[in-house]
């Protein structure tokens, strides 16, 4: 990951994760970041992000991920946690159905904070875990549709769409902001 740092890059994305404690947003950025499966948890105070160079369009694209470590379950997040991001990823656990409701609550944060581009990707994680699910792939998708989000399930465990996840976000910012720049 330390090569993040000194490549050259032709853009630098900031982008975060959102949703319930503990529907696995630190394992999902762990795996995109360095490939690893983290299975307990993390500081419990601040913010934690993790940077990724990634090829999209014959672009370099530094990709810098924000995590709440552990936070939203004692505070609201701040108006600084979003300032600048470009994406978002929007998780929920499909094994656990209040993750789910919850999204609603996220999404009028993702309202008052988040900017009005921003691209939101729904995702459903922990889909290896297929025999406790509490949440339909359908609902799921139903969800994204209605809010005009791309949605995918991943597991974080079996490093399924995970690179797929995040390499869908970072071309979507990366073609909007191209549009823009036209
Ligand atoms: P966060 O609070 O949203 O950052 O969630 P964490 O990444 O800390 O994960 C919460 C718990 O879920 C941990 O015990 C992880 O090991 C577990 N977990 C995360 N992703 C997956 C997954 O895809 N499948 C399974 N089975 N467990 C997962």
């Amino acid at each position: 990951m330390d090569d993040a740092y000194d490549e050259e890059c032709d853009y630098l994305f900031k982008a975060v994760l959102i949703g319930d404690s503990g529907v696995g947003k630190s394992n999902l950025l762990s795996r995109f970041a360095k490939d690893e499966f983290r299975l307990d948890s993390k500081p419990t105070i601040g913010v934690e992000f993790a940077y990724r160079n990634i090829k999209v369009r014959d672009k370099l694209i530094k990709a810098q991920i924000w995590d709440t470590a552990g936070q939203e379950r004692f505070r609201a997040i701040t108006s600084s946690y979003y300032r600048g991001a470009m994406g978002a990823l929007l998780v929920y656990d499909i094994t656990r159905r209040s993750s789910y409701e919850n999204l609603r609550k996220w999404l009028l944060e993702l309202r008052d904070f988040g900017g009005q581009d921003m691209v939101v990707i729904l995702v459903g994680n922990k889909s290896d875990l297929d025999q406790s699910r509490e949440v339909e792939k359908e609902e799921g998708k139903g969800f994204a549709e209605k809010e005009g989000f791309c949605f995918m399930e991943t597991s974080a465990l079996k490093n399924m769409n995970v690179e797929e996840v995040f390499l869908q976000m970072i071309t979507k910012v990366y073609d909007i902001t191209r549009q823009r720049s036209l």
